[in-house]
């Protein structure tokens, strides 16, 4: 009935914190299986279209992730498929890393063949074989029948915490007051943009866009974010609860990719909400578009050339774990004994119900640690998490769910694992000091 399959450490979903998961469990050595539901790889970068990637540094410019995460980014670079990290030009943050999201698909395969990693696409993750509290293995639905997955440790890179929420582990879902997630967007293209006109109306209407804008020194600076076009937006009057233009430029040179889609009160975990919000959000791509062409200047000539595969999902599960991060280690930047990543990245919660945008930024030295214990979920013992579905607050959330920390935990998470099912232990027993040591030979940054 079910095709069975071994492995050390199996990786549930291959979105960017995956990705690194799995890489460092084949590095350690560890028999790895990355199973997919899509057929390529990438999660929202390549799935939703979510760019750039941000941010690598803190506010003061200081590098806090790197490890596999910048090899990508260098691997990526050397295809001349990213500039590498360059300034934010809506002065959000210090840096971002615009990057070709086709080249990210083979980038990953690659660097995962090299690491000895069995990659199954097209397969969904859709049950937990439990006994006592351990996973035994995991089932998948596939166009070739079932296939049942043994492993020693698992990995849950899902973004929606779903091997955690079917093998029986408390989950959280929201905000704590009402259970409300951030919305969700539908990214897209757009090429035949003139970003020089563009940039050309920001110097010469500096009122009109994010306050952080560097706009004295943007003739110098190539165009990478634009915020604001507040007059704009607001005399169009749509019929869609933001409350500015949002757009990132790239990866070609007249392009940009938009982010302003906003689906409100709906859960991406459930099916058919999840049907309607695909529906909500390719109308509004077709109403911000014509928008776009029709009143914002540099934009007369510019058509949509793709829009995401699915709709961008925000917030959906996370891990009720050992420890959840709060909004309060994160702006006060605090220290943990076990920290197994950092990130610089504020808070930037896009409101569950509201128009706007709330943000807050991190103190000391512009970065704060994530803890081990936020890998591990409670009640299952051979279960790690790793980028979106972490354990932490739902404002924590807010800043822990950026591409490079989910990249950063996503490796934390596969070197964990592999440790584990070498010494035949549970993740919650390995020692966390040679963790760190092994994460920091491999480029991570701790302190
Ligand atoms: C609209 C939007 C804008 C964003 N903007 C930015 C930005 O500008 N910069 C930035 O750095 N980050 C941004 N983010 C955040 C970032 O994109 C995500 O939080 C990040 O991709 C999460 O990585 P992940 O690997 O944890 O999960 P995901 O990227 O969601 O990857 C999960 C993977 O698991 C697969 N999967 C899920 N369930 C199953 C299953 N049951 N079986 C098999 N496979 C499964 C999925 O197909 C996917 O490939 C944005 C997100 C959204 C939605």
């Amino acid at each position: 009935m079910y095709k069975i399959m071994e492995a050390d450490v199996v990786v549930a979903g291959g979105g960017p914190a995956g990705i690194n998961a799995a890489l460092a469990a084949g590095r350690q050595g560890a028999k790895t299986v990355l199973v997919e539901r899509y057929g390529f790889l990438g999660g929202m970068s390549t799935i939703a279209l979510v760019y750039p990637w941000m941010t690598f540094h803190t506010m003061q410019g200081k590098q806090v992730i790197a490890g596999y995460a910048q090899e990508i980014v260098e691997r990526l670079m050397a295809k001349n498929a990213s500039p590498g990290h360059v300034r934010d030009t809506c002065g959000f943050v210090q840096t971002i890393t615009p990057y070709h999201p086709e080249a990210y698909k083979l980038v990953a395969l690659e660097m995962l063949r090299e690491a000895g990693v069995k990659v199954i696409a097209h397969s969904f993750l859709d049950e937990a074989v439990v006994e006592g509290d351990r996973i035994q293995a995991v089932r998948l639905a596939t166009k070739s029948g079932r296939i049942e997955l043994r492993a020693k440790t698992f990995v849950d890179t899902t973004g929606d915490a779903d091997l955690a929420y079917f093998a029986g582990a408390p989950i959280l879902k929201g905000r704590e007051e009402d259970g409300k997630t951030q919305p969700m967007t539908m990214k897209f293209r757009m090429k035949g943009v003139d970003l020089q006109a563009v940039k050309q109306y920001m110097i010469e209407h500096p009122e009109e866009f994010y306050r952080k804008t560097p706009v004295e020194e943007l003739a110098d600076l190539r165009l990478t974010a634009v915020q604001g076009f507040y007059k704009h937006w607001k005399e169009a009057n749509l019929p869609i609860n933001r409350d500015q233009v949002l757009f990132f430029t790239g990866p070609d040179e007249d392009e940009v990719v938009v982010n302003m889609v906003r689906v409100q009160g709906l859960d991406g975990t459930d099916v058919e909400e999840l049907t309607e919000a695909e529906e909500l959000g390719r109308k509004q791509v077709v109403m911000i578009s014509e928008f776009m062409k029709k009143s914002l200047p540099g934009f007369a000539h510019a058509s949509v050339t793709q829009v995401g595969t699915q709709i961008g999902v925000r917030e959906t599960r996370r891990i009720d774990g050992q420890y959840a991060l709060s909004m309060d280690d994160v702006v006060t930047g605090r220290r943990f004994e076990d920290v197994i990543a950092r990130s610089g990245y504020p808070i930037d919660i896009h409101d569950p119900s509201g128009k706007n945008v709330t943000a807050a930024w991190i103190d000391g030295d512009g970065a704060y640690d994530i803890p081990y214990r936020c890998l591990l979920p409670k009640k299952i013992d051979n279960l790690l998490v790793g980028g979106r579905c972490i354990s932490t607050s739902h404002e924590a959330l807010a800043t822990t769910r950026l591409t490079p920390s989910c990249m950063a935990t996503g490796q934390a998470a596969g070197t964990a694992a592999a440790m584990a099912a070498a010494a035949g232990t549970s993740p919650q027993s390995i020692d966390v000091k040679r963790l760190q040591e092994v994460l920091k030979q491999n480029g991570a940054i701790l302190a």
